[in-house]
């Protein structure tokens, strides 16, 4: 709807002109004497013609409709401003405009205007909408450039042809004005840098392997006729965007004709795509494309879809995120990031629909046989797991380190000696922790981010130190004992009696009972649906940031 209304705006203007300093001096229009305001929307960087000023954020109705702030208007202007708290109304520069807040109509220049918005006071701003500023005579406003970042230029002398045929005798006529809003966008891009208000909501985020994306703040699914649909990895790695939920995400309108192609409309552009001849048809240009089906789901690369919707795309290849953005981010790692922190939220199609996610923890590990016996079931069941590890232990099965990770298991440090970290000097407990950090990472090749201390045992000396060490300290939710009981059918019925989404479940892979225990475990809550991830599995599904020197016990579904 914003979009729409923007693009409406966008094509009534035909042209515009401005004073370039790029121009060659003698092909530049004289600069005729006025004020240049532009603002973004959602942004409260704005531009007084060459200076950067700050402003109320521009915003959008409930509606659609643009609002600005009129303080920041009328002293760009030079409008006196005044407001009768009794009437709650507000006179510009006398009688020009009068406004009543929350009302759907004003007066300019004694002339009644309805309005698409009502003077709203937003946090003790006075927003007016666009459109009756529109409406005061000499003053001239442009709204343009949604993808670019949605700017709103406001002059008081004729900006484009479209302001001369309103006023001919404007003060101001050009012999370029195609190119003059252009350079307001131009000009205002290297002021006040790109819209990060637009960004926030516009910016679409996808995930390989998951059938949620976001656009702006809004969750959106991707299906086809009911059935999930979602961005893969080709056998390369290369990220795969299923081409037509993508597209329509951003905006377009699609439509498959008889013959299998399909026709993608955005305003006033369209694009065919056969997948059969594997081509595209923009206009009169046809483009051979790489398009696979995956599933009944026509998929293209992520060049492909750049350059068949000419749109900008980041790819976080290693946590497999698309971005997809109003601008280009590449140079604004700032904007990634705050995309990356948002898309660990969205779930992985493996998670779909899960009864409950569950991370098994197991403690004081490697034990030879004992856990060779619980990997090959883990794996046979295709479940995932945590091992805290003693350094000692470590030193003497370093054949089994090769196996956890590829396996998919995580692995975490649980001292190098199974000290009680609240009992010993800051000297031990550093190499404590340093000794299995370093095996782990000698060994597996990874540098643990979880751990557990033995016994449970910390204070905020342990904490600082582990903290210190970028790892976070995972207690647990669900204690079977079966260091204790070395029962298996007491850790069974202990776990299935009362386990919960987001447990996180403490075994020991010490005992031939806990291995057994744990794989009917495995084997029970499967079956009810529910799935055994790793800790960093399980704070990622549930979007929390494990952060270095915090406790975690249990990660339930939020809200
Ligand atoms: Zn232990």
């Amino acid at each position: 709807m914003r979009k729409t209304g923007i693009r409406m705006v966008l094509t009534l203007m035909l042209g515009c002109l401005l004073c370039l300093p790029a121009f060659a001096a003698d092909e530049a229009p004289v600069q005729p004497e006025g004020q240049t305001l532009i603002m973004q929307i959602g942004s409260t960087a704005a531009l007084q013609g060459d200076e950067t000023i700050s402003v109320p954020a521009p915003r959008y109705a409930a509606n659609g409709a643009i609002q600005v702030p009129l303080r920041a208007v009328c002293d760009v202007f030079g409008w006196e401003l005044t407001w009768d708290s009794a009437l709650n109304q507000a006179h510009v520069n006398g009688d020009l405009l009068v406004f009543t807040q929350n009302a759907w109509h004003c007066r300019v220049n004694g002339r009644q205007v309805g309005l698409s918005t009502p003077v709203q006071n937003v946090s003790g701003t006075l927003y007016i909408p666009l459109q009756a500023l529109s409406a005061v005579e000499g003053l001239y406003t442009h709204s343009f450039g949604f993808y670019e970042g949605a700017y709103l230029v406001m002059t008081d002398y004729a900006l484009t042809e479209g302001d001369r045929a309103d006023a001919p005798n404007a003060p101001y006529a050009a012999d370029a004005p195609d190119e003059a809003l252009a350079a307001c966008r131009e000009q205002a891009l290297e002021k006040l840098g790109p819209n990060t208000g637009l960004f926030d909501t516009t910016a679409i985020l996808l995930r390989c392997d998951s059938r949620q994306a976001y656009v702006g703040d809004a969750l959106r699914e991707l299906c086809k006729v009911g059935e999930g649909v979602m961005p893969q990895r080709s056998s390369t790695g290369a990220v795969l965007l299923p081409l037509e939920q993508t597209a329509q995400l951003c905006g377009w309108q699609s439509k498959t004709c008889e013959d299998g192609s399909i026709t993608l409309s955005h305003g006033e552009r369209q694009v065919a795509i056969n997948p059969g001849k594997q081509t595209m048809a923009a206009g009169d240009c046809e483009t051979v494309l790489q398009l696979c089906v995956i599933d009944g789901v026509l998929y293209c690369s992520v060049p492909t879809f750049r350059a068949a919707f000419d749109c900008e795309i980041t790819v976080n290849a290693e946590a497999g995120f698309i971005l997809i953005t109003p601008y280009d981010v590449t140079a604004r790692v700032d904007l990634q990031e705050r995309a990356w922190a948002k898309g660990y939220a969205l779930v992985l199609a493996r998670y779909d629909g899960a009864k409950g996610i569950i991370a098994l923890t197991f403690d004081d590990g490697p034990s030879g046989k004992i856990t060779t016996r619980l990997l090959d079931g883990l794996k046979e069941r295709g479940a995932h797991a945590t091992f805290f590890l003693c350094d000692y232990r470590i030193r003497s099965f370093t054949d089994l380190m090769g196996r956890y990770l590829t396996e998919g298991h995580e692995l975490g440090n649980h001292s190098a000696n199974h000290k009680t970290l609240t009992a010993v000097s800051s000297s031990v407990l550093a190499s404590e922790l340093d000794l299995t950090s370093q095996s782990i990472d000698r060994l597996a090749g990874v540098n643990p981010v979880l751990m557990r201390p033995p016994g449970g045992a910390y204070n905020q000396t342990v904490l600082e130190a582990v903290g210190k060490r970028g790892m976070s300290c995972i207690m647990w939710s669900l204690d079977t004992l079966d260091w204790k009981n070395r029962n298996t059918d007491a850790i069974v019925k202990k776990v299935l009696g009362s386990v919960r989404d987001g447990d996180i479940i403490l075994m020991h892979d010490l005992y031939a009972t806990s291995v057994d225990a744990a794989l009917r475990i495995v084997d029970a809550l499967q079956a009810k649906g529910y799935v055994f991830v790793t800790v960093s599995e399980l704070a990622e599904v549930r979007g929390i940031d494990l952060s270095a020197g915090s406790v975690y016990h249990k990660m339930p579904k939020q809200g």
